[in-house]
């Protein structure tokens, strides 16, 4: 029987004869937010393109062999257990996400201050669907169904200080529970606009993208679709400059009837915003037709819109890095600025294109695996100051040389670095079989070079 109803039953025929006010209603009986003070940790599973299997089914096998399993807890995959065969048939991979900003001083967490939080997903391999009305009458965009294979890997890939990528993925986290509670927003206000802006390069475009594919995988049991819509605000004017606003009118006419599917999760990323402020400001300045003011005016109309719906998050980007005068502005809730990667985030980023031009063949590797074993780069730095590590081993010769590159490239961007190794290779005389320290070697004269011609 329902306490709480049993309650209500003993107020009503104590107070019988007498007429009193209707008993309150019940509180609404929500699971707490934190059940108890272990730390969540989610447990991510990709589902292989071939399984059929249901993802509550898979998500209890995960949740028992974790049980299981008693270890502790630091980021990375866990093997799919082969000795039970329903997941080895249906899932390709498991892994561990975001222990990284609880654990500090390389300690790990032991599994019972562990409370896992298990995510099954399976990836779309449908890839972007252009233009979806085919009349041609869109300005141009991007639909992807998420999570997908596209995106996959990429959050893993994008690598930023100072927890840019946890904040991010809390804020969202927390907008979409307020939504899913029905906080009063004249009481709490609060919405699903977000703001990137720093210099190009920085991998703001794919930060938005690579959020909404977490998202859509850490949301899956309230919201089973979700989908990416791409469009590129300067495209807006550029091909359809002449269309007025009509087409935008059409093109959010389109997203809203996705988030009306209240199964829906909808992200609508808008790329290079400054470019809706320039053209406003060119209207009105006289030097271009009043089109383009009406484009504007009738994006933002469309995104307050939009801005009601609980199932839709707005990522927007900007490449301009000083204060961005423009109307929405105000509107995004999180303004974040994406910088030039610092010592440590390009250290990392070419420790990653090194592990995997190792794991590829490209480069030779002395350790006798498919995996170079370099240090991160706090260990890296910790153990530079050892006099006894120094040069003993290659291992460390090797960090050595990756810090050094990671200083020669101060000044470029993400984008540039995940190049540089390439180009790199292209440069070498001889490319065949090479050992990481020459290409090392190699990296560093081509970042002078890259340098001096910014
Ligand atoms: P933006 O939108 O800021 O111009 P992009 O998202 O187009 O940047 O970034 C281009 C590519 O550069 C990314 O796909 C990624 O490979 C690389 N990149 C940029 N910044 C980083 C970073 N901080 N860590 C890892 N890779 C990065």
């Amino acid at each position: 029987p329902d306490p709480d109803m049993s309650d209500q039953n003993a107020v009503a025929s104590a107070s019988a004869s007498a007429p009193s006010p209707p008993p309150p209603p019940p509180p609404p009986r929500l699971p707490p937010v934190l059940a108890d003070d272990r730390v969540s940790v989610s447990v991510e599973a990709c589902l292989k393109p071939s399984s059929t299997a249901r993802i509550d089914d898979v998500r209890s096998a995960i949740e028992r062999m974790l049980e299981k399993r008693s270890l502790s807890y630091i980021d990375g995959p866990i093997p799919v257990p082969l000795d039970d065969p329903f997941l080895a048939e249906n899932v390709e991979r498991i892994r561990i996400c975001d222990t990284d900003e609880w654990v500090q001083n390389h300690e790990i967490l032991l599994f019972w201050q562990v409370k896992p939080v298990v995510h099954v997903f399976q990836l779309s391999e449908e890839g972007p669907c252009e233009d979806v009305s085919g009349d041609g009458q869109l300005p141009s965009f991007n639909e992807w169904m998420l999570p997908a294979k596209e995106f996959d890997g990429m959050w893993e890939s994008l690598i930023y200080e100072s927890g840019l990528k946890q904040r991010l993925l809390r804020y969202a986290a927390s907008a979409l529970l307020f939504t899913e509670r029905g906080i009063d927003p004249f009481l709490v206000s609060w919405n699903r606009i977000i703001l990137l802006h720093g210099p190009p390069g920085t991998g703001k475009t794919s930060l938005c993208k690579a959020l909404a594919q977490k998202l859509s995988i850490r949301f899956n049991s309230r919201y089973p679709q979700s989908q990416l819509v791409e469009v590129n605000a300067h495209s807006l004017f550029s091909k359809w400059f002449s269309e007025s606003g009509k087409l935008v009118a059409k093109l959010f006419q389109k997203i809203q009837e996705m988030v009306e599917e209240e199964n829906n999760l909808v992200f609508v990323l808008i790329d290079e915003v400054e470019s809706l402020a320039a053209a406003r400001k060119a209207a009105l300045s006289g030097s271009e037709p009043s089109d383009s003011i009406r484009v504007v005016n009738a994006l933002l109309t469309q995104m307050d819109k939009l801005k009601s719906s609980p199932n839709v998050i707005i990522l927007t980007t900007s490449n301009i890095t000083t204060a961005i005068d423009i109307a929405f502005v105000d509107r995004a809730d999180i303004k974040a600025y994406v910088g030039p990667p610092t010592l440590q985030a390009r250290y990392e980023i070419l420790r990653s294109c090194m592990q995997e031009l190792v794991k590829k063949g490209i480069l030779s590797n002395f350790q006798d695996s498919d995996h170079l074993v370099v240090p991160n780069f706090a260990s890296t730095k910790e153990n530079l100051n050892m006099p006894e590590m120094q040069e003993t081993q290659t291992k460390f010769h090797l960090c050595k040389q990756l810090l050094e590159a990671a200083e020669a490239c101060e000044g470029m961007s993400g984008r540039s670095l995940r190049k540089l190794p390439f180009l790199t290779h292209a440069a070498l005389s001889n490319p065949y079989n090479c050992d990481p320290s020459r290409f090392l070697c190699k990296m560093v004269d081509t970042a002078r070079g890259e340098l001096s011609e910014l």
